[in-house]
């Protein structure tokens, strides 16, 4: 090689880290904004049209409500041993895997404190150690008014509390019983509530830096809600390209998340504990969810890779406009996607209707045409049919919604807070509204059947009836 050729390669080397960085700001895209921090806005209200057509469900006896502090002393030795086994199983089975330090190894110690107990449960699923894990319901909006008196949102969610906020939870006393419906539904949105938060070693905070995930997959590490994208989303259908170009693609830990708590609940049920049962199951199943929404299962839904690739070379040699211009696009898109579909639900629950969307969450003829539930089927089944959705969904909701919510970069609708989609879309053609509306119908049948399947796999594990 002459000395000509190694300077011209020298800066070619330099680069890389450069493309996997401008890479990184692409990823950003789904989670630099707090709205977007969320696939399908809150889970509770899907979840119970979802799942109450389920009979495993209807016909369950109530359960009764046992703190999480009470479930960790009554079986400590059997929860250590599975939390060994679930990191045997993570290294076996997730790709680019981050190994848990032996440090944060599950102990049993019968002279534990409750807190000191509950603290190293934390460390050992590597989740926030300020997680809640409140005894809470998050009622059904379907079921009418409220007459309880409300929790404060903080009492169950770690997170800044939004303005608006359409959550409302009431606590739950030990020993009393609750119905199955309302403790797995209402679980489905735990994960959201600070979980997940701040667990990367570069993340604000103290336990990240003893997690051993090692720094932030993609996103800014000072922003709360991007801390948990990478275990929220899982990009497991992108090009070789992709890859190449930024290994921390693959650096996603949904199915580490939904094994830890869909293995806690297989525990809580053979174990008789019913209610944790439940509420671990509701805590498996988020994950689940979450992947069904493509942009939480694409890295740029609508947009093909060399657009993307072409949009870095372009930043890195000093014309960023493109590759700003496709953050902001993508990260509105997204937002107006969850927004939209939330609104639908929870509209449907308020007025009690048999709306698609409703119709589409209880239609559980499709679930036995996929495969019985085993470890790949998120990543095979859900993961890959939600990245088929990507292209379309882009495409559709380019053609359906007004371009300032989709199609125009000077309008930053990820930072807008709430905005009425469905007031903005009554004023829109009815069969081009119809589009849309039969897209999210089938993407919300999806996050339906997966659910049921996933508690189906679950049950069966756990060889309950
Ligand atoms: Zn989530």
């Amino acid at each position: 090689m002459t000395i000509t050729t190694q300077i011209q390669a020298k800066p070619l080397r330099s680069m890389l880290p450069t493309v996997w960085i401008t890479l990184a700001s692409i990823a950003l895209i789904s989670c630099c904004f707090p709205q977007s921090a969320s696939a399908w806005g809150n889970h509770t209200p899907p979840a119970y049209r979802a799942l109450e057509v389920m009979k495993e469900i209807s016909h369950s006896p109530p359960v009764k409500v046992e703190t999480l502090d009470s479930f960790l002393k009554a079986e400590e030795p059997g929860i250590q041993a599975l939390m060994a086994a679930q990191e045997l199983w993570a290294r076996a089975n997730v790709d680019a895997y981050a190994p848990r330090p032996a440090s944060l190894d599950y102990k049993a110690n019968p002279a534990y404190t409750d807190a000191e107990r509950r603290l190293a449960f934390f460390k050992a699923l590597r989740i926030a150690q300020d997680s809640r894990f409140t005894l809470y319901v998050h009622p059904d909006a379907r079921a009418g008014e409220i007459r309880a008196p409300l929790l404060s949102y903080n009492a169950v969610n770690t997170l800044p509390e939004p303005a608006n906020v359409a959550e409302r939870f009431i606590a739950i006393s030990p020993g009393e019983y609750r119905s199955v419906l309302e403790v797995v539904a209402s679980a489905s949105s735990e994960p959201d509530y600070g979980l997940d938060i701040n667990c990367f070693e570069d993340n604000p905070g103290d336990w990240g830096k003893t997690y051993g995930f090692g720094t932030l997959s993609f996103g800014n590490p000072a922003y709360t809600y991007s801390s948990q994208a990478p275990f929220h989303m899982g990009f497991f259908h992108e090009s070789g390209i992709i890859y190449k170009a930024g290994p921390f693609v693959k650096r996603t830990f949904p199915l580490l998340r939904a094994h830890q708590y869909s293995s806690l609940a297989i525990f809580a049920f053979k174990t008789g504990h019913a209610y944790w049962g439940w509420r671990f199951t509701g805590m498996a199943l988020h994950y689940v969810q979450d992947l069904t929404q493509p942009y939480h299962a694409r890295l740029s839904p609508g947009e093909s890779t060399p657009r993307v690739i072409s949009a870095n070379v372009l930043a890195m040699i000093g014309l960023p406009s493109m590759k700003q211009n496709l953050i902001v696009l993508l990260a509105n898109r997204h937002v107006a996607l969850e927004q939209y579909q939330s609104q639908l639900v929870r509209n449907a629950a308020k007025a009690k209707a048999d709306t698609p969307v409703v119709l589409a969450l209880r239609n559980s003829g499709k679930d036995a045409g996929y495969p019985a539930w085993s470890d790949a089927y998120i990543k095979d089944v859900v993961s890959r049919q939600s990245a088929t959705y990507g292209d379309r969904i882009a495409a559709t909701l380019i053609a359906t919604l007004p371009a300032e919510f989709v199609n125009d970069p000077t309008q930053n609708f990820g930072s807008g807070g709430n905005v009425d989609l469905v007031g903005a879309l009554s004023k829109i053609d009815a069969a081009q509204r119809d589009e849309l509306d039969t897209a999210i119908a089938e993407m919300l049948g999806n996050f339906g059947s997966h659910s049921r399947n996933m508690i189906r796999g679950i049950l069966k594990a756990a060889a309950m009836p």
